[in-house]
């Protein structure tokens, strides 16, 4: 698997650094609110199980998966939901944490969906943001690390759901999807 990245881009200890960051603010800024955290499938598992750990807060948590890639590393431009949450967000204060913005499609679609289901607040929490390919006006929140205009893998996201358990972000070599 190792053989198969060109470069770390952002290393373990640094990303855990950051994500501890990030979960103090977010303890701060929703003290006594009991939000609801929304993991998007399955790119964010890894950044949201290590976010929550380190939330010191009353929070819940819920699911949501949209399509991306496939197997491939551009986007359809077409998003759709495979699962929706469990929970009601009504009147609720929802954080949703993906693991990267890159088109902003995704989110956007997202953020519609949850604004007509009448929510107290949404806010979004990206470990990774990708401006360059922006198609999507987004707003982020929080954002981990900004990245490059590069495919990456690891700490939960994949190539063709491979690379998920790198402990570090790292850039795929291009001879790897470059048959696609
Ligand atoms: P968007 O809708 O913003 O274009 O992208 C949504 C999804 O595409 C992300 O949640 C992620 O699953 C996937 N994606 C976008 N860029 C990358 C990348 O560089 N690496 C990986 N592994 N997935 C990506």
């Amino acid at each position: 698997m190792l053989g198969d990245i060109k470069e770390i881009l952002i290393e373990e200890n640094i990303l855990k650094n950051r994500v501890k960051e990030l979960a103090a603010q977010l303890s701060e800024e929703y003290k006594g609110k009991n939000p609801l955290i929304i993991c998007v499938l399955k790119g964010a598992v890894l950044f949201m199980s290590d976010l929550i750990q380190n939330m010191s807060i009353p929070l819940e948590i819920d699911f949501m998966a949209t399509t991306s890639y496939g197997s491939g590393t551009k986007s359809s431009g077409e998003v759709r939901i495979l699962k929706d949450l469990d929970k009601s967000v009504d009147n609720r204060d929802l954080i949703i944490v993906e693991d990267i913005v890159d088109s902003g499609l995704t989110l956007s679609y997202l953020i519609k969906i949850f604004n007509d289901r009448h929510t107290k607040s949404v806010k979004v929490c990206t470990l990774l943001d990708k401006p360059d390919r922006r198609s999507a006006e987004v707003k982020i929140d929080y954002i981990g690390f900004e990245v490059p205009d590069e495919f990456v893998v690891g700490y939960g996201l994949d190539y063709d759901e491979k690379y998920r358990n790198l402990p570090f972000i790292g850039i795929l070599k291009e001879e790897i999807y470059s048959n696609e």
